[in-house]
Formats: structure tokens, sequence, C-alpha cells
């Protein structure tokens, strides 16, 4: 299994992909050894996790160098991930034992009832490459700290990040046993599927997610789906400063080359202010700067996967081929590296695939609407309900659009942004479950009912 630098083509690193043979190994280790996990008190397996936010912290200049590599993220942003896994780590460590704590909840005619949670038992966590801290802390940390062992497969677009998460905990004093690797494809996220695990937590794309949540259903057990999005955006006539909605409509639309799950995917602009919106949003495009994704300057590295410039270059050909007119970019760049132009399409509708399919890359279409409940129309029109944005200046007329919104996560005046103390969960095709939150610790838990009348 190669690893390719996607920024120069040039390979990383060799290695073996797991077997069937040796995962079925891993597997049995860490049913063997989780008792023993779920059996250390709380504060202990707390602890053993604040020792590796400690690691992570103090690597986190070279593990963002590897990251980079791997992934082509700029530098910065690499940087900026780390941090914020940091702060999932924490929110995670700080607030578990509030939530998992043994509650006496009720007393009724001589019964004491109490309410108290166990740990899964040995749960999978199959993870994409796009934030892989960010996804992996999701999950890792609260089924960790709730008991269970993981195996943890980390994307093949991402295993050597993955392969440092591994080192770090073991290293901060999590038993290999409990949390091991799994080094491959789908292939080996398959044969994941076919053990008898107690819980199978993934991120991401809707078609890989569906093949698992059937392939994994006669099972029964806990399964988290984060998966993929068609995230929109509505500027509202109202909004005073039209400049500063188009540079956040940028970053939302172009941060990690639009490679995030909550990217904005598609823009949607009262038409009062239309023709000024793309104005500001095409000069603030032009100041984004593609290169080396290690020089601090860069804003744009490469896609991470080559199969991806095709993806787009079809999805921009489809735009064009219906009316769309191409503002900006439109074809990955010649020369070593997967890079695609920053793309910009105007008079998008639609029966276009730019503003239907997940594109998961740096291209954008940006539609003219004549008033809110055209907006609200548009923005439900999708299978996927992950995130939407509104920004304007008027908040209870946002309100009344985002409560109509069917997505998980709505935001005002802001977007593409993830919070720790509010669950994750996409809706409709966007996947199933929640992480992060409270939502996000129990999840990796069952909950007992204990029914308890004393003897007199
Ligand atoms: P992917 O579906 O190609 O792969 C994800 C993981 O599944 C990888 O580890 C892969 O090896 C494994 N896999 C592939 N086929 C499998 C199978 N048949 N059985 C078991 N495992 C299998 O997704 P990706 O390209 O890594 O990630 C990008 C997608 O993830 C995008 O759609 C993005 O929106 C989504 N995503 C969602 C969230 C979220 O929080 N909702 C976060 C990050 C990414």
């Amino acid at each position: 299994m190669r690893i390719i630098n996607p920024a120069t083509e040039d390979i990383l690193a060799t290695l073996n992909p797991d077997t069937r043979a040796s995962i079925q190994n891993k597997f049995d280790a860490a049913r063997a050894s989780q008792k023993q996990w779920a059996e250390l008190a709380l504060k202990e397996r707390i602890s053993c996790l604040a020792s590796f936010s400690g690691y992570l912290e103090k690597n986190a200049e070279e593990l963002s160098r590897i990251l980079t590599s791997e992934v082509g993220k700029p530098i910065k942003e690499s940087q900026n991930e780390i941090r914020g896994a940091l702060s999932r780590i924490r929110y995670f460590l700080d607030h578990s034992e509030k939530y998992l704590a043994e509650t006496r909840v009720h007393e009724s005619g001589g019964v004491i009832e109490v309410l108290s949670f166990e740990p899964l038992g040995v749960v999978a966590n199959i993870s994409a490459w796009n934030y892989p801290y960010l996804v992996a802390m999701n999950v890792i940390i609260p089924a960790l700290v709730g008991g269970n062992a993981v195996l943890y497969k980390p994307s093949e677009h991402a295993t050597l990040t993955g392969l440092e998460i591994a080192n770090l905990l073991h290293r901060a004093g999590v038993p290999a046993a409990v949390f091991q690797t799994v080094v491959g494809s789908g292939e080996q996220g398959q044969m994941l599927c076919d053990l008898t695990l107690d819980g199978y937590f993934f991120t991401g794309s809707c078609k890989t997610g569906l093949n698992i949540a059937k392939a994994i259903a006669h099972k029964l057990v806990p399964v988290g789906l984060e998966l993929g999005g068609k995230d929109p955006l509505y500027v509202m006539d109202d909004v005073t400063d039209v400049a500063h909605a188009a540079a956040a409509a940028v970053e939302g639309s172009f941060y990690n080359n639009g490679q995030s799950c909550c990217a904005v995917e598609r823009i949607y602009v009262h038409e009062k202010i239309h023709d000024e919106f793309v104005q500001n949003f095409l000069s603030e495009v032009k100041k984004l700067r593609t290169g080396d994704p290690l020089d601090p300057k860069t804003t744009q590295g490469p896609l991470t996967r080559e199969a991806q410039l095709d993806m787009l270059e079809n999805q921009v050909g489809d735009a064009l081929n219906r009316g769309a007119t191409l503002a900006l970019g439109g074809k990955r760049l010649k020369g070593r590296g997967y890079y695609f132009e920053p793309t910009v399409l105007l008079d998008v509708n639609h029966n276009m695939l730019v503003m239907r399919e997940e594109s998961f890359g740096p291209v954008i279409g940006i539609m003219k609407v004549s008033d809110d409940t055209a907006a609200l129309k548009l923005m439900n029109d999708t299978e996927y309900g992950l995130t939407a944005a509104v920004y304007g200046t008027n908040e209870s007329r946002a309100k009344k659009i985002m409560s109509e919104i069917h997505a998980g996560t709505v935001y005002f005046n802001c977007c593409d942004r993830v919070s720790p103390y509010l669950p994750w969960s996409g809706r409709k095709h966007s996947g199933m479950g929640s992480t992060l939150s409270h939502l996000g610790i129990l999840a990796f838990v069952r909950p007992k009912g204990w029914h308890i009348r004393g003897v007199k």
C-alpha cells in the first residue's frame, strides 16, 4: 500500500495492509483486554487521555507536517486542525464524568431507581481523510473514556497520521490491545464489518456509509454514520456588509480546498444584492494562493485524491453544457500534484450536478433568488442535511428560515463551523446518530436501569 504525497506525487511510504487473519488477531486481543480497561476508574482513563492530549500538543509541529505531506492541506490548516482536536479532547475530558455518572433518578413505592452506563465493548472506527484528527477524536476519545476497546481504521489517504495517533495513545498509557490500528482501504473496512463488533462508527461518503449500514444491520449494534453534505448558504437582501458576507462565504467554500463535510457547497443570493455579492466574492477568490502546502502563505494545496480531479471537471462540464457561466477557474493545473483551480460558476440551477451532488473540492455555484420562500425551497431541495447557513441582519427573519431547514446544524452569520458543545448530527443522507456534545459521549455507552428494593 503506497502512501502518495498529493502535492508532488512522490511516494512517502509503503505499508503492508492488514489481512483477514491479522484483523481477527487484533479483534481477539481487543476483546480479551477491554474488560480490564473498563474496570479502571473513569478518572484513570481520563488522565491517560489527558496525557495523550499533552503529547499531541507537544508534537503538533511535526504532526502537522506529516498531515500536510499526506493529505496536501496547507500547513496552517494542519496546525489549526490539531489545535481544534485539542479543544475537542478537552471538552470530552472535562464533561465525561458529569454525563457518565451513576445517578439515582427516582424512588417509587420503596424501589430506588438508578441509571448507570456501561461500555459497548469493542467498537470500530472507520475514518475519513479530510480532517483525520478531528473526525477520529469525535469517536476515539469518548469511546476510550467510556471503557471501550477500539479498532481504528484510518483512511488509506491518512494512514501515516492514523499511525501517529495510535503511537501517541500507546505512549500515553492506553494498552496496545485496547486501541489498535487496522491498515488498509475499503477491503479492510469490509473485514471489520464481518467481525462481531459491538458498535460501528463511520465517517466518510454516503455511498460507503450505506454499504456499512447494510452489511451490519443484522447485528443490531449501535451504528453512527457521519456522511457527506451539500450545504447551502443564503444571503438575504438586508445583509449590512455584503463584502463581509462574501469573504465569509469564500472561506466556507474554499477552506481545506472545499474538502470539508460542512463546506459551503451551494450559494443563494437575494436578487437585490446578487451582483454586488458576486463582485466581492470573485475578488476574494482571486486573493487565494495556490501552491506548495508547506509554504505558510499557501491557502490552496492540492486535492487529496487524484480521482477527484475528474469528478470536478465533470461537474464543471455538466454545468457549462446546461447553461452556467464560468466566472473563475474550471480546470486542473498542469504539472505534478493534484491541483484544481478555485472555480466559481454563475447562472446555475438545480438541474446541474454542481448544485445536487457533493463536490468536495474548490468548486462553487452561486444562484440568484427572488425571496426567502424560493431560497428555503432550494436549500431543502437536496438529499443531504448536514448544515445550512443564513447571512443577514434580521435575526427573527433568518430564524424562521433556519427552523424550516432539514439539517442537523444551522448557522446565522457564520458557516463551516463545528463546536464540541453541540451535537454533530446529519439528517437524511448526511448520516445518523450524533458525535460531540453530551450526546456524543453517551453514544459510546449503553444505559442500564436498576430497580432496587432494599431488604428490610
Ligand atoms: P470514503 O467513504 O471513501 O471512505 C471512508 C472510510 O471508509 C475509509 O477508511 C475507507 O477505507 C473505508 N471504506 C471504503 N469502502 C468501505 C466498505 N465497503 N466497507 C467498510 N469501509 C469502507 O470517504 P472519504 O473519501 O474518506 O471521506 C470523504 C467523505 O466523508 C465526504 O463525503 C465527506 O463529506 C464525508 N465526511 C463527513 C463528515 C461528517 O462529520 N459528516 C466528516 C468528514 C468527512
